[in-house]
């Protein structure tokens, strides 16, 4: 079943790592094994890019660029739009294979894809409407107008946690703006960008622009801090941690280029005590145990109202242990296995942790024995002074704790470094607006009666403080990938100044 996989894709047990206008042969850097979180068997060994291999694939954007920049936008959506047709036939495999090498379940997989489907869609439209508005100006016989321009090479740093959604927010939308791009993803997850690959070059190249969408696979980090430092790039789009996002913003603001950074989340959800619960405790549930709690805006934190603390954990822990933990491929399964055995440990850390500062386990706490990275769904009642509340563990461990007053709960809500997601369940509309006002949450993404995941790619996505400040895929994201002109045209036979200055000579 997976050798069928990986031939549908056309990779093979030893694949290039980089893509350069085509795959190069033999790339020089060390080789990589993908492996299965469900079994540590390993899927895959990559062969992954050297400098040299990088500054080959660099070339190839850069000439790709060159071309692509002068296809009219709404013939580049032409493309975009075959790249969404080879998408829908593939979107079951493609699916499976993201199950396959990052463990979260079949459909979120499969929803995955239906979320690069959408970005191709949304770019198909939108190749019609990258417009510049026109001002009045204060001169006489003067027109004063905005444009937009192709930005150049975007280079493109990935999470494993979305190893292909989220090349599709920025690639497909810089492809749309006219750019090429270059591709680093997560080493956890080198065969879903290979597959990646070869279903949208095989588009690209037939229309003759296979050098759009480059590809380097590197040892850990090394190609993500080439691209940081390559003033060949003039944007770089990184989605991971806020401690790489540390690290990349600097490397890129010394050379003053443009960064636009998707970072980690402290996201928190307040139930109110309008909410209706069953409501509420869907939402939770999805939002903190879905993807085995590593999306950027799982729930990490749960302000409970006081007067319903006990009914909803209540209901919560039974929840918690109905869950079908197991093989994500098999139907009926809500939570796969962990990436990998270091964010197992840091998970069982998180927890030994939290008990020393004082928190309690309702729920879960355990790995589970056997091969595969896989843990239970934990519940720790705490305390939201403790130290390990106010951090990011990629995993599903749920800090509840209650309030009594609204105006404490959104104020323990922006309290922590990071600004990404958060939500309120209240049937109140004076709750509901006081949390979405300026007095309310102070995050990118803030939701009434929906958990904190699961965004439509319609909206800007991002988030704010320690998050980064970046906004991807919908809404008016497009204008980060292009570069703004401000343009005056004298239509008159005088030099009228603005600001009314005289310079009579
Ligand atoms: P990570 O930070 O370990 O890695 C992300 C990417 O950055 C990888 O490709 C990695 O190789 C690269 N990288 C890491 N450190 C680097 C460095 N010093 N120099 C150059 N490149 C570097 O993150 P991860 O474990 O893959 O993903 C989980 C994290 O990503 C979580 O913090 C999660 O919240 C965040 N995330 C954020 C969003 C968002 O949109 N805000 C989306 C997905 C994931």
């Amino acid at each position: 079943m997976i050798a069928d996989l990986l031939e549908k894709f056309g990779i093979h047990q030893t694949h290039s790592g980089v893509y350069a206008g085509d795959w190069i042969t033999k790339p020089d850097g060390l080789e990589i094994d993908s492996i299965n979180p469900s079994d540590e068997k390993r899927i895959a060994t990559i062969m992954s890019g050297s400098r040299k291999n990088y500054e080959q694939a660099m070339e190839s954007a850069l000439e790709g660029f060159e071309k692509w920049r002068r296809v009219p936008a709404p013939a580049r959506g032409e493309m975009i739009r075959q790249i969404g047709t080879a998408l829908r036939k593939n979107k079951k495999d493609l699916g499976l294979l993201i199950t396959l090498e990052t463990g979260k379940i079949l459909g979120e997989g499969q929803g995955e894809v239906q979320e690069m489907i959408d970005m191709c869609d949304f770019a198909t439209g939108l190749s019609r409407q990258l417009h510049g508005i026109t001002i009045a100006s204060e001169r006489q016989e003067h027109r004063l107008f905005e444009q937009w321009h192709p930005l150049g090479v975007v280079g493109i740093i990935s999470a494993f946690n979305f190893p292909a959604a989220v090349w599709a927010w920025n690639a497909i939308l810089a492809a749309v703006c006219g750019d090429s791009s270059i591709w680093k993803p997560s080493f956890h997850t080198p065969v879903t960008s290979i597959a990646v690959l070869n279903i949208v070059s095989s588009i690209m190249k037939a229309n003759g622009h296979a050098d759009v969408f480059s590809l380097c696979i590197s040892d850990m980090h090394l190609a993500g801090e080439w691209i940081a430092e390559d003033k060949g790039i003039p944007l770089v789009s990184a989605t991971g941690s806020c401690e790489m996002g540390r690290v990349i913003s600097v490397k890129v603001g010394q050379r003053l280029g443009r960064s636009l950074l998707e970072l980690g989340g402290n996201n928190a959800a307040i139930i109110s005590p309008s909410a209706n619960l069953n409501q509420a405790l869907r939402g939770v549930v999805f939002a903190a145990v879905g993807t085995t709690g590593q999306r950027c805006t799982t729930l990490r934190r749960l302000f409970v109202h006081d007067s319903i603390e006990t009914t909803f954990l209540e209901k919560l822990c039974n929840s918690y242990g109905s869950i079908r933990i197991g093989n994500p491929w098999e139907e009926g399964v809500l939570m796969g296995p962990l990436i990998s055995e270091t964010a197992v440990e840091k998970m069982m850390g998180a927890i030994e942790e939290a008990k020393n500062q004082g928190g309690k386990v309702l729920a879960g706490g355990n790995r589970i024995p056997g091969k595969g990275y896989f843990v239970e769904p934990t519940i720790i009642l705490a305390n939201p002074k403790m130290e390990i509340v106010q951090q990011e563990t990629f995993a599903p461990i749920l800090y509840v704790m209650p309030y009594h007053c609204l105006e404490d709960a959104i104020e323990l809500n922006n309290r922590v470094d990071q600004g990404l997601s958060s939500a309120i369940f209240t049937d109140s509309v004076r709750e509901a607006e006081q949390f979405l006002s300026y007095r309310g949450s102070d995050c990118g993404i803030a939701n009434i009666n929906i958990g904190t995941s699961g965004a439509e790619i319609g909206g800007a996505f991002g988030g704010e403080k320690d998050t980064g400040g970046g906004r991807e895929s919908g809404s008016d994201c497009w204008k980060s990938y292009m570069r703004r002109q401000t343009c005056t045209i004298n239509w008159g036979d005088q030099l009228p100044l603005a600001q009314g200055i005289r310079f009579d000579l």
